[in-house]
């Protein structure tokens, strides 16, 4: 019942979401080889968002990017799985990296999809071996450099924002900077991607840091354990332990630890865009900018929100479909930073003047405003859509009355028994040259009006 009021309340999702259906669906359609068929599946079953947009990059990079990006879930369910001894986990993830060729290699770990995962990593480590050695190359190495650095943080806590930054390049940064090498090597973008380590590493940890913000509540009640990735140096100015945001007394604390939290997060958004700006390639373009634009969006809806201690604050599944919908090209991708940065600034600028971060969120989002409005207005061809699309659109109710018309006028037109109950008139049954024309006319206008709603429906516009 919920999300029938979502879609009444944001009809421009409801054509987005239906497309999204028809891509996931796509999505599950599997190759005929055993080992990536196992790939596939996986992906799917763990991350459908993800196994979408992955589909529609081109074949000589999909195989690789799956198997990167399972190599990297396995080595996490190491990482995550509390029941493992720190005696065995931390010499499995400094060598976990080797597993990936031997083929016998398997073990029970994680929970969920993950212990299949880990039960049948021969079919992963199959596919890996497969792969050009390039790519072979740049998955096992960023492996080995996660895993290492995985391996250093088990016995100790994130406690400064530097160890935080660290931490998050070990497991987000080198993300996106083995992503870069995948992309370079496939040719498809240029070897610049080689040398882009610090920009392709901010966008990893804008990803990550993302997520910690927003999976408090998930991580603060893990058992048997809470393993929390908030520094202290951060949530040090607020309480004297993490825990102490749950309770209500503490919210105004909570909060402002939380738009620090965020603050820190913003910060790295004007080298993602750098980044994105470099990007050729319209599936890899696609591939990298939707988890970005996915970030600003759920730190917009978390920022200032108490709820993110409480429960879980994520973003409407028609809010990410109208996203992956309407972005096409990097003047999208500016589009919507821009839109984000606004309801940023628009919360701020509500916020009390005393609030500590609030003159350097509106800073931050100023920025981001300054530079994304340059590049909009730099694409001229952006320019001329947006004033077309703006010229006086009918509201999608008068779209919907036409159409109920233009049926009434088919049904007096077709004959139709309805009609003439309707109408109160007999209508004869016999057809002249007029009530041809008039049949015409009424298909026309139907055919007219169901295409201005489709219309309507899918020309989504950004603030
Ligand atoms: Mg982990």
């Amino acid at each position: 019942m919920g999300k029938l009021a979502d879609l009444l309340r944001h009809p421009d999702e409801i054509i987005p979401m239906l497309g999204m259906a028809v891509a996931a669906q796509k999505a599950k359609r599997l190759p005929q080889d055993p080992s990536l068929k196992f790939c596939y599946d996986m992906l799917n079953k763990v991350s459908r968002s993800f196994a979408v947009v992955i589909q529609q990059l081109p074949e000589r990079l999909r195989d690789a990017i799956c198997v990167f990006y399972l190599v990297l879930r396995a080595l996490d369910t190491v990482e995550d799985d509390m029941a493992l001894d720190d005696k065995v986990k931390i010499p499995l993830l400094r060598c976990f990296h080797e597993k990936s060729r031997d083929r016998s290699w398997s073990m029970s770990c994680g929970y969920g999809h993950y212990v299949a995962l880990m039960e049948n990593y021969q079919l992963v480590t199959d596919v890996f071996l497969s792969l050009d050695h390039e790519y072979q190359r740049v998955i096992e190495d960023i492996c080995k450099r996660m895993g290492n650095g995985m391996a250093d943080f088990i016995p100790k806590e994130v406690k400064t924002v530097e160890e935080y930054n660290l931490y998050c390049h070990y497991v987000a940064g080198l993300v996106g900077v083995g992503l870069s090498q995948l992309f370079a090597s496939s040719g498809l973008e240029s070897k610049e991607f080689f040398r882009l380590d610090d920009t392709a590493n901010e966008m990893g940890l804008f990803l990550q840091k993302t997520n910690i913000i927003r999976d408090y509540l998930e991580d603060i009640v893990e058992e048997p354990a809470p393993r929390m990735f908030w520094p202290k140096e951060i949530w040090g100015n607020y309480a004297d332990r993490l825990d102490e945001f749950k309770e209500a007394e503490n919210a105004d604390r909570a909060v402002e630890c939380l738009n620090h939290m965020i603050a820190n997060a913003l910060s790295h958004v004007g080298k993602c865009l750098e980044y994105m700006s470099k990007l050729k390639d319209p599936s890899i373009f696609a591939f990298c900018g939707i988890p970005q634009v996915m970030a600003i969006g759920t730190l917009e809806a978390c920022f200032n929100n108490h709820a993110v201690f409480t429960g879980v604050v994520k973003m409407r599944r028609g809010e990410t479909a109208k996203i992956m919908w309407f972005m096409r090209d990097h003047t999208d991708l500016c589009v919507l930073f821009r839109h984000y940065a606004k309801l940023i600034a628009a919360k701020a600028i509500a916020m009390k003047a005393s609030d500590p971060h609030r003159e350097e969120i509106l800073e931050i989002c100023s920025q981001i405003e300054e530079t994304t409005t340059a590049r909009i207005e730099a694409d001229t061809t952006y320019h001329r859509r947006a004033t077309l699309e703006d010229d006086a659109p009918l509201p999608l109710s008068t779209r919907v009355l036409f159409l109920i018309v233009s049926l009434m006028f088919g049904a007096y037109a077709f004959k139709l028994e309805a009609a003439q109950n309707i109408f109160g008139v007999l209508l004869q049954h016999q057809y002249s040259a007029v009530d041809y024309i008039n049949m015409f006319i009424a298909i026309v206008l139907v055919l007219y009006s169901i295409i201005s709603i489709v219309e309507r429906l899918t020309a989504i516009r950004y603030d």
